[in-house]
């Protein structure tokens, strides 16, 4: 298996999972010129794409669905509440889904879950291909002991450190929105998403990416100080995904 990112942060986000067989995009926040653009750099056009795998309603995730859905007639899969919560969504192309309940994408295994977030019914991915698991968890504001056994053992993690507690404190966000971002159904801090790392089994992982990194309350510097301190070393396979220009292939053996 292996997996990418067009870009991760609050202007927009999407990577690409894909298997020898199957190419999935997960969430699409992104205009379609850029889109094309990206994954012209990754090789790819928006035809290689089987599925558009949605994680919640918020326009950092969905902003280029529909657009990209109904151009290239992509199914689109996502939670009844989010399909609910989405005015716009492309009817046609959706696929409601479950989030505790696995399915299979030709031979993508997608295991949704469920997570804290200020959303209508936001989930997250885990992707295996039989032998190799892929999960993700981005916009998430605390963590459960489900979410912890779901992201425990898994080959790659790709991890939300959106913010350093200290830098959004002091940070120029109005109070309400620090109050949104730091609560239980924001979004991870650096710290929450290393305390997680401690306390699952990482044995497995060949690669640790940090991803929707604020571009205001975070920087690269302190999200990997945190993610190697949990690891106890900095492995050569940790790294930050890039608002613009995303993250390059990463095989998962
Ligand atoms: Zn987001
Ligand atoms: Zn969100």
């Amino acid at each position: 298996m292996r997996f990418a990112y067009l870009g991760s942060g609050s202007r927009g986000n999407a990577a690409v999972i894909a298997t020898g067989k199957v190419c999935v995009l997960l969430d699409c926040g992104l205009p379609l010129v850029e889109v094309d653009e990206r994954l012209a750099r990754l090789g790819l056009s928006a035809d290689d794409l089987a599925a558009i795998l949605v994680t919640h309603e918020h326009g950092d995730h969905i902003g280029g669905v529909a657009r990209l859905a109904k151009r290239n007639r992509i199914p689109v899969w996502l939670t009844a509440g989010t399909l609910a919560a989405w005015k716009s969504a492309p009817r046609e192309f959706v696929r409601t889904i479950s989030p505790h309940r696995a399915f299979e994408l030709g031979d993508l295994e997608v295991l949704p879950y469920p997570v804290p977030h200020d959303a209508r019914e936001p989930c997250q991915y885990v992707f295996g291909d039989g032998s190799r698991r892929i999960g993700v968890l981005t916009d998430a504001g605390s963590v459960t002991a489900h979410m912890r056994q779901v992201l425990s053992g898994l080959d790659a993690l790709l991890l939300e450190f959106n913010h350093d507690r200290e830098l959004l404190l002091r940070g120029p966000y109005p109070a309400s929105l620090k109050n949104r971002v730091a609560g239980g159904k924001g979004h991870l801090s650096n710290a929450q998403a290393a305390e997680l790392l401690a306390a699952i089994d990482c044995s497995r992982l060949q690669h640790l990416v940090l991803t929707h990194l604020s571009e205001t309350n975070n920087t690269p510097e302190h999200a990997l100080e945190a993610a190697s301190a949990a690891l106890g070393a900095a492995p050569e396979w940790l790294v930050c995904a890039h608002q613009d220009a995303g993250l390059d292939w990463r095989e998962v053996h």
